[in-house]
């Protein structure tokens, strides 16, 4: 089978902000995974991706992100709902919880296996470190391994018996066929190598084949990963605008590559600054952070303000957010403050 893999260029996110006009579609999304309640820093993307949908006229939605069962945490979901019931974030439709959407997840890997873009993997972390090895170099990227393509050669149609992850491919097929048709095609460049402009943090490029290797879509255990499920989530939920914060700016050229994969549209990316804590890292559960004290929601609506550049209020919570909406829009529509000089 013939593949054709193309340097993809996201040419969606050319947005200025007097190109989006009233009659222009937004839809945005704030996605928790409930692993616990929301703190300082998951506030500040909450408050950001609502503002930005609210000062475009848009439409705003909450999706719990209960993918990866094992971490979920029973009750944070409705904790969550409450939170940001309590601040005024309130969603223009029920939220949707991704434990109940692997039908959806089934049918994209599916896709993808069809068309030869996924195979099985059955690699543990040893079998890739001993490949890399193999190949002369220990690439890590953060505490992840580059995988090494070991199984791009397997036949999905081939029964394997163990248990096994699935993962996409992000170079080109190494079959003598495919190989002979790619030396023929000149001008097409073979690999998952992908430009997109941030809204916030500008233009931004990663060779995902180099970067990440080809990733995991359905992990050995049958879970659904992350990066898929957030994939065909925003696709099927018509998600225009991604508001989310800067630890999962990494993640776009992976999720972009794969929209390209599946056919799908490419929103329009803003990643937010991220709230450190007191060790200087992404503040997290892990490093001491609080959940949000319900009993004073206007103070962690000023907290979360603050670090999206725009002042503190004391008003009401509703007065608050208009005021804040107000300020957005006359930016031309960014919940991040301009900085000042
Ligand atoms: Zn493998």
């Amino acid at each position: 089978m013939a593949l054709t893999f193309m340097k993809v260029r996201s040419t969606a996110n050319h947005e200025s902000p007097s190109a989006f006009t009233a009659g222009s579609r937004y839809l945005g999304r704030f996605a928790p995974s409930p692993t616990g309640p929301l703190h300082a820093g998951s506030l500040v993307a909450a408050l950001a991706s609502w503002l930005d949908a609210r000062a475009h006229c848009g439409q705003w939605l909450v999706r719990m992100e209960d993918v990866d069962t094992p971490r979920t945490v029973a009750g944070a979901d409705q904790l969550i709902l409450q939170q940001l019931a309590a601040c005024g974030l309130l969603a223009d439709a029920p939220p949707v919880w991704q434990s109940q959407r692997g039908a959806l997840y089934q049918a994209a890997l599916k896709q993808l296996i069809a068309r030869g873009l996924a195979y099985p993997c059955t690699c543990s972390r040893k079998d890739i470190e001993h490949a890399l090895a193999a190949q002369g170099h220990t690439r890590e990227r953060h505490a992840e391994l580059v995988y090494p393509g070991t199984c791009r050669h397997t036949d999905p149609a081939h029964q394997i018996k163990k248990p096994h992850a699935w993962r996409l491919r992000t170079d080109p097929p190494q079959t003598p066929g495919a190989l002979a048709q790619s030396a023929t095609t000149t001008g097409a460049v073979q690999e998952a190598s992908i430009a997109w402009v941030d809204r916030r943090l500008g233009p931004q490029h990663q060779n995902v084949a180099h970067a990440v290797g080809d990733f995991v879509l359905q992990r050995a255990d049958a879970c659904t990963s992350y990066q898929l499920a957030v994939v065909v989530d925003d696709a099927a939920q018509g998600v225009t605008h991604v508001v989310r914060g800067q630890d999962l700016a990494d993640n776009t050229a992976r999720q972009i590559w794969l929209q390209h994969c599946l056919g799908l549209p490419t929103p329009h990316y803003l990643h937010t600054p991220l709230v450190l804590g007191p060790d200087g890292a992404k503040l997290s559960k892990q490093n001491g952070a609080q959940a949000l004290d319900l009993t004073d929601p206007l103070r962690a609506l000023n907290a979360a303000a603050a670090v999206l550049g725009w002042p503190a209020q004391s008003t009401t919570v509703a007065e608050a957010l208009a005021t804040w909406t107000a300020m957005v829009a006359e930016v031309g529509a960014s919940p991040v403050a301009p900085r000042l000089p």
